[in-house]
């Protein structure tokens, strides 16, 4: 019985015969992917088109999707097949360790017992190719030529990168042009693969010229990026469009993590009373926490948190409302938490957080009380991940700061109660291309910046009318 050693507080694990890691052959990499919707009790509120206020049609999708992805990111199946060739790819990494965190533990002096799933073992990094692999793939197999992205701290687009160049097509990143500056290496990383790398706002197409006339300074915003990215994939017929995180499709192929993470707790011998993940736009934490949510469906309880940085809380200072996903007013109309499609996030040193809006998927799972979500401030977030560093060795993304912020904070609490429980958290990236916000940090210069209130009211009064 997996709950059984509960109360010794050791787990199965054998910390004298390095079992704290967890592994798994790579013939346990799941076969396919989980789709938490034929489960929930609820129909998520569909995507409108921009174009008729009416619900987005597949044809409308297919200018800039390819698709199996659509009928991915409209169907209810529950579990959906990973083609043989997406599977070929993710054993190049998968699965991926799930690893307890005994030393730091030990360094809260906390009762409780802390896994991570370390999705930093992929070539990108982190746990973004989990999807780029099959969105390159099933555009291959559609006769696409050409791929057009967006990226934040530059981890989507390594990741685009990496799938694209492996399945033989060219791939253009608009990169938010904070990070482009921010993160040069990140650059170098990209086109290493072969993909070409723009600041965005960009000159080259009219959403990005637009800002640019108004804001000649503009650090740019995901929101802006998605926008230069969708508007080239749109007019282009050799030319679609890939998005990051958010969508149900992306979501739906980031549950590789949790459904491995299932079998390793399995192999330990413990159930996780808490998963935490940090969250831009959903997808690693959705990825990890969604397969245990479904599980909570049947009867198994789990308290599932998305972490959110205080200077861009969508989930938790964000209104629940139907928004554009990007800032020109170009992609469907989506419900979900949002600070408003205009909100430019201050430029903080989780890029991959910048996100104005958030999956309609977790977003549903937090309004219905089926999901938490809190926020961490930026001090915190860098305090956190250098303990976290210091113990276990791992530099983790900012981005992953924020869950082990999070995590950090419940375990002090725990052991302030003298309570155990499990906690399980998704290391989403490591931070190799993000030493100098460490750097900062080190030299005591990275600051909390606080809660933008008067921009995202601001944002909040221009949300797209829709009456449905
Ligand atoms: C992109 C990214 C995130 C944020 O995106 P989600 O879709 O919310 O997962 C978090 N961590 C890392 C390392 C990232 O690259």
């Amino acid at each position: 019985m997996a709950h059984a050693d509960k109360t010794t507080g050791t787990g199965r694990l054998n910390q004298a015969s390095g079992e704290d890691r967890v592994l798994l052959p790579i013939r346990e990499i799941p076969t396919h992917w989980y789709n938490v919707l034929a489960d929930l009790p609820f129909e998520l509120a569909p995507p409108i088109s921009p174009a008729t206020g009416a619900p987005v049609t597949f044809d409308e999708m297919a200018r800039i999707f390819p698709p199996q992805l659509i009928e991915q990111e409209m169907g209810h199946d529950r579990l959906v097949p990973i083609p043989e060739p997406v599977l070929d790819v993710l054993a190049m990494w998968r699965p991926t360790p799930m690893i307890r965190a005994r030393r730091l533990e030990k360094a809260l002096g906390t009762p409780a017992r802390i896994y991570f799933k370390h999705e930093g073992v992929s070539p990108a990094g982190s746990h973004k190719p989990n999807t780029a692999v099959p969105q390159a793939y099933y555009n291959k197999i559609s006769g696409i030529h050409r791929l057009t992205t967006e990226t934040g701290a530059g981890q989507w687009g390594s990741a685009l990168a990496f799938a694209s160049r492996l399945f033989d097509l060219q791939c253009r990143v608009y990169m938010v042009r904070v990070s482009f500056d921010q993160k040069p290496y990140r650059r170098t990383f990209m086109r290493l693969y072969g993909a070409e790398v723009l600041a965005s706002p960009s000159p080259l197409t009219a959403s990005g010229r637009t800002i640019l006339a108004e804001h000649p300074d503009s650090p740019g915003s995901l929101g802006i990026a998605i926008s230069e990215a969708v508007e080239e994939a749109a007019g282009r017929e050799d030319t679609h469009y890939s998005l990051g995180s958010v969508l149900n499709h992306v979501l739906l192929h980031q549950t590789v993590i949790g459904q491995e993470a299932q079998k390793q707790m399995a192999l330990a011998g413990d159930y996780p009373d808490y998963v935490y993940g940090c969250h831009g736009g959903g997808s690693n934490f959705g990825g990890l926490a969604l397969p245990f949510v479904g599980e909570a469906l049947k009867g198994r309880p789990v308290t599932a948190v998305a972490v959110e940085p205080e200077s861009c809380p969508t989930l938790t200072k964000g209104r629940m409302a139907y928004d554009f996903g990007d800032t020109a007013g170009l992609t469907p109309i989506l419900r979900m938490y949002t600070l408003g499609h205009g909100f430019v996030p201050p430029a903080v040193h989780a890029g991959g957080l910048r996100y104005h809006g958030a999956s309609p998927i977790v977003s549903a799972l937090v309004e219905k009380g089926l999901m938490k979500a809190e926020t961490v401030p930026q001090q915190a977030v860098f305090e956190s991940a250098m303990l976290f560093a210091r113990t276990e060795g791992i530099i983790p993304a900012p981005e992953s700061g924020h869950a082990v912020a999070a995590v950090v904070k419940k375990a002090l609490e725990l052991k302030e109660e003298a309570r155990t429980a499990t906690i399980l958290f998704s290391l989403s990236g490591h931070g190799l291309l993000d030493l100098s916000a460490y750097e900062a940090f080190i030299d005591g210069k990275i600051n909390n910046g606080g809660c933008p209130g008067e921009a995202i009211e601001e944002a909040l009064s221009h949300l797209p009318a829709v009456t449905t």
